[in-house]
C-alpha cells in the first residue's frame, strides 16, 4: 500500500474499538461441540476474523445499480469447520435478509461488522459446510464505529480498504490468515464496467438491459485484497512476455492525470518481467492495474491488479508506486501476513522493491538510498522509536514500517551477501506461495540460508527502539548527490498529502 498516513491511520484506529458482541446461547444439550468465537486472536486487531473454521471459496453473486448505490447479493461460502459448531461468526456489516447452512435456515444476530449464525444442526469437524448468504443494502450508507469504507463515485463505487474492506460487500472470515479462491459475478446495467481480481468474461444478464461481469481468482486470496471498481472505464488488454493477460482499466474523466497514468500503469508487464528476475517467478493468473476517477488518496496492492488513486500521477508518470504495488502480489499477496503486526513483511519489502527499481532505472543503488535514507533520520528523530517488527496498531503504516523495513533488507544483504540475499527473496515468496509468513519465521530462513547468526542485526534494525548502531551504511561523501531516485520514492508516498 501507498497511501498519506493520516487516512490509514484512523481506518486503523477504529478498528481496535471493541465491538459489543451478543451472548453466545448456551449448548449444553450439545457437549462435543463448541462455538466459535470471534476473533482470531490477531494482537493488533482482535475483532478481525472468527475462529472455528476456515473458508475455502467465495461465489459472490451481486448485482448493483449506480444510480442509487443499491446493492443486492448472495453470498455462497465453502467452509470447513475446523471444530464440531454450534455457532459461529461472519464479519458482515449489510444486513442479511437470510442465511442458509448446509440447505437449512439458520437464525442469526448481529452487531456492529458482526453476525451470530446458529445453523440448525451442529457442523462437523472437516466436513465441507456451505452457507448461503442473502443480503441487499446501500454500501455508502453503512458505517460501523462511524467508519465508511465503500466509496461512492460520480459513475459507480470503488471498494478497495486494508485492512479493513470486505464487509462493506461480502460476509467473510475477514483476515489474512484465512485465504479462498473467489469467483465475483456482478450484474450492471449494460454500458457500465466491472473490475475485479483474476480474469473476467462478460454476458448479458437474464434482466434485459444488464450486463454480468464474471471475475475468477484461482489462487488463494485474502479477503482485504478482494476489490471491486465499478463505473465507466476504458480497459485495455494485452499479453504480458511471461504470457499472462494483462487487463489494465481507466476511469472516464481522469483529465490531465489521464496520460500520465497510463504512461506508469502500461509498464506493468515490464515491470513484472524485472521483479521476477529478483524475487521468483510470478505467482498469479494475471495482471493489470485500474485507476478510479476517484478520491482514494491511496494505492493498494489488489492481488493480480493493483488499484491507484489518479492523484499518484500529478506530477506526471510514478513508476515507482506501480513498482511498489507490483512488489506486493509476492510479499503481501501470495505471501500475506500471518498477523497484522508483521506488516513490514509487506511494507518493507515493497519500499525495497522501489530500490530495486532505481537500480533498474538507473537512478541510484540500494546502498546509496540507504545511505541518503538513513541520513534523512538523525539519531534523536522519532522515526527511530517505531521498532517495525512491533509497529502498534498507529504506526502500522508509518514511515519506519516502510523505510526502516527497506533499510532493514539492504542491512541484511551486506551481511550476507548478494546471491544469498536473493535466494533468501525468492525462497521467502516459493515457501509459503499462497500461505502467510511471520517476522520470526524471515528471521530463521535468513539465518539457515547465510548461516550466520544475525540476531544481533535483526533485533537493531526491527525490534529496537532506536537508530542501530550495528549494519549502518557508510555515510555518503560529502558534496555527493542523492541518487535521483529519492526525491520521487518520497514523492510516490508525500504527493497526496498535499491536497
Ligand atoms: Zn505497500
Amino acid at each position: 500500500m501507498s497511501t498519506p498516513r493520516s487516512i490509514v491511520l484512523t481506518a486503523a484506529l477504529s478498528a481496535v474499538v471493541a465491538l459489543a458482541l451478543p451472548a453466545t446461547a448456551g449448548q449444553a444439550s450439545r457437549p462435543f461441540a463448541v462455538d466459535g468465537s470471534p476473533s482470531l486472536g490477531d494482537d493488533y486487531y482482535p475483532t478481525y476474523g472468527n475462529s472455528g473454521y476456515d473458508v475455502t471459496h467465495y461465489d459472490l453473486r451481486l448485482k448493483y445499480t449506480p444510480a442509487t448505490d443499491a446493492l443486492q447479493g448472495t453470498a455462497t461460502l465453502l467452509t470447513r469447520p475446523l471444530l464440531d459448531l454450534t455457532t459461529f461468526y461472519l464479519d458482515f456489516a449489510l444486513k442479511p435478509s437470510s442465511i442458509v447452512v448446509n440447505g437449512a435456515p439458520a437464525t442469526f444476530t448481529q452487531s456492529g461488522s458482526k453476525v451470530h449464525v446458529i445453523p440448525a444442526a451442529t457442523l462437523k469437524t472437516g466436513s465441507l459446510s456451505t452457507v448461503v448468504v442473502k443480503y441487499a443494502g446501500i454500501p455508502s450508507k453503512v458505517s460501523v464505529d462511524g467508519q465508511t469504507y465503500w466509496v461512492r463515485t460520480v459513475d459507480g463505487a470503488v471498494a478497495v480498504g486494508e485492512p479493513e474492506i470486505a464487509a462493506w460487500w461480502f460476509p467473510s472470515n475477514d483476515h489474512p490468515s484465512d485465504k479462498a479462491t473467489f469467483d465475483i459475478s456482478v450484474a450492471v446495467p449494460t454500458g457500465t464496467e466491472v473490475l475485479s481480481n483474476g480474469i473476467y468474461t462478460t454476458r448479458p444478464d437474464q434482466l434485459p438491459g444488464w450486463t454480468r461481469w464474471n471475475w475468477r481468482s484461482t489462487k488463494p486470496m485474502a479477503t482485504y485484497l478482494a476489490f471491486v471498481a465499478i463505473g465507466q472505464y476504458e480497459i485495455d488488454q494485452s499479453t504480458a512476455p511471461n504470457g499472462l493477460p494483462v487487463i489494465n482499466a481507466y476511469g472516464e474523466g481522469l483529465g490531465d492525470n489521464g496520460p500520465a497514468a497510463r504512461a506508469s500503469i502500461e509498464r506493468t508487464a515490464e515491470t513484472i518481467e524485472f521483479e521476477s528476475s529478483q524475487f521468483g517467478r510470478y505467482p498469479f493468473e494475471a495482471e493489470g492495474g485500474v485507476v478510479p476517477n476517484a478520491p482514494l488518496g491511496f494505492a493498494l496492492e489488489n492481488q493480480t491488479r493493483p488499484v491507484y488513486s489518479s492523484g499518484f500521477f500529478r506530477r506526471g508518470s510514478n513508476s515507482y508506486v506501480v513498482a511498489h504495488e507490483l512488489a506486493h502480489e509476492w510479499y503481501g499477496d501470495s505471501v500475506a501476513v500471518a498477523q497484522w503486526r508483521h506488516v513490514w513483511l509487506n511494507e518493507g519489502f515493497a519500499s525495497y522493491a522501489e530500490w530495486l527499481w532505481s537500480e533498474h532505472e538507473s537512478e541510484g543503488t540500494p546502498q546509496e538510498l540507504f545511505a541518503a535514507t538513513v541520513a534523512a533520520h538523525p539519531a534523536d528523530d522519532p522515526f527511530w522509536q517505531v521498532a517495525p517488527a512491533d509497529p502498534g496498531v498507529p504506526e502500522l503504516f508509518g514511515d519506519a514500517v516502510y523505510d526502516r523495513g527497506a533499510m532493514t533488507l539492504q542491512a541484511l544483504r551486506n551481511a550476507v551477501g548478494d546471491e544469498t540475499f536473493f535466494a533468501i527473496l525468492k525462497k521467502w515468496a516459493t515457501d509459503r506461495q499462497y500461505g502467510n509468513g511471520t517476522t520470526e519465521e524471515f528471521i530463521n530462513l535468513s539465518k539457515s540460508l547465510s548461516g550466520k547468526p544475525l540476531d544481533a542485526l535483526f533485533n537493531a534494525w526491527l525490534y529496537t527502539k532506536a537508530k542501530p548502531t550495528i549494519g549502518l551504511p557508510a555515510p555518503l561523501k560529502a558534496g555527493v548527490a542523492a541518487p535521483k531516485s529519492l526525491a520521487k520514492i518520497r514523492a510516490a508516498h508525500k504527493l497526496l498529502q498535499q491536497h
